[in-house]
């Protein structure tokens, strides 16, 4: 096992789960110098070389032992990173109650509860780290008042002050990388949208379609059903073009697409697969059901008639279907094929379906 795979607790993290492969990163790092420098201050208590009194170095051992034992935790699942890194605060929260009660002749044991609320607010959110400023201010004042602590009031007013203080610039700073990171995952989220997206008519471009059509046949051809594919190609675009102007044209498509929309059922798939190119496929679906639904749309494109700075624009459509075939071996096959059929409705007259029966 090398060292990468032993802080990443044997997983592999997606590109979106950097942040939480970080997480694992500190963990695995934290929890053997935890385990090993609590062993040791327990042995050195044992062989009197350091003073840590019978029960905290008992404690000690407890931590090193239950911290070793996390590491095997966290590699059972990534959904376990929660669960230990609250259990690592909580034990180390024990821990450090045990030192602040047992060691008395440590004045400097109230530190350790700095790192303690710094890694709550590291590890987990701000919500723990808040939740353990207050349990250890907490954890310090009632110390103080049951057992003598052999602190002086004033080592202990300037400690809680400066946890506090500490704890308040963490939680600013928690809550400034917290909003960095929801921003980024808008972003990002907002550019795969716009990556995958026609600027002009909003649905679908080539690109997603091409990875969701690949996805559909290989389920289709796994378990025998039925698929059509319907190319369409707006008939004779750029003489539109040509009479109205671009403009117009970008209105026609527009339209185009609007109609189509309110005809197709919502686990269709409509795209855009280049200027005045559209494609639909259809899962689920025969040989004659494709073919009357093309029928319709094809007569209500015709029927369609846009109005643009006082003209009336209308256009009519060619439409070329195909099915899968236990034969194909990719979407390629089939999409060749509704692209010949589509060329037999050109060169038949256009305005017209045409489909490639195998
Ligand atoms: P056919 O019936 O054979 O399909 O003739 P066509 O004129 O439609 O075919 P062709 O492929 O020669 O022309 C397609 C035209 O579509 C050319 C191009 O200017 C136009 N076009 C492509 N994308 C857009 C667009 O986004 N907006 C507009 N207005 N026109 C576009
Ligand atoms: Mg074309
Ligand atoms: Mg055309």
């Amino acid at each position: 096992m090398n060292l990468n795979n032993f802080l990443n607790s044997g997983f592999k993290f997606r590109e979106d789960e950097d942040l939480l492969q970080f997480k694992f990163k500190m963990l695995n790092s934290i929890f053997p110098i935890i385990a090993f420098f609590a062993a040791l201050f327990g042995l050195m208590s044992d062989l009197a070389v350091h003073d840590l009194g019978p029960i905290h170095s008992k404690v000690n051992y407890v931590y090193s032992f239950l911290t070793l034992l996390l590491i095997f935790f966290l590699r059972q699942s990534k959904e376990n990173y929660e669960k230990a890194a609250q259990l690592l605060l909580l034990i180390s929260f024990a821990t450090f109650t045990s030192a602040l009660i047992f060691v008395t002749q440590n004045e400097f044991r109230i530190i350790w509860f700095y790192l303690l609320i710094l890694g709550a607010y590291m590890l987990k959110d701000s919500k723990s780290g808040i939740f353990y400023t207050v349990a250890t201010v907490g954890i310090i004042l009632a110390a103080n008042f049951f057992v003598d602590l052999q602190l002086s009031q004033k080592a202990i007013n300037a400690s809680i002050l400066g946890l506090m203080i500490g704890s308040f610039l963490s939680l600013i700073y928690t809550n400034k990388i917290t909003d960095y990171e929801n921003s980024l995952k808008e972003q990002n989220s907002t550019l795969s949208i716009l990556a995958s997206t026609d600027y002009l008519t909003g649905i679908m471009n080539r690109r997603l379609f091409n990875e969701i059509s690949k996805h559909y046949f290989q389920t289709a051809q796994r378990d025998n059903l039925n698929l059509t594919l319907l190319l369409l190609d707006l008939d004779h675009f750029k003489s539109i073009n040509d009479s109205y102007g671009h403009q117009s044209g970008d209105q026609v498509l527009i339209h185009f697409v609007k109609i189509i929309e309110k005809t197709i059922r919502k686990s269709d798939i409509f795209a855009r697969i280049g200027g005045e190119e559209f494609a639909i496929l259809l899962s689920q679906t025969d040989y004659d059901t494709a073919y009357d639904f093309a029928e319709k749309i094809r007569t209500e494109i015709e029927n369609m008639t846009v109005q643009y700075e006082g003209k009336e624009i209308s256009v009519t459509t060619s439409i070329g279907i195909s099915k899968n075939s236990k034969t194909d071996n990719s979407f390629d096959d089939m999409f060749t094929r509704a692209d010949q059929a589509m060329y037999q409705a050109k060169k038949a007259g256009r305005n017209q379906t045409c489909y490639i029966r195998l």
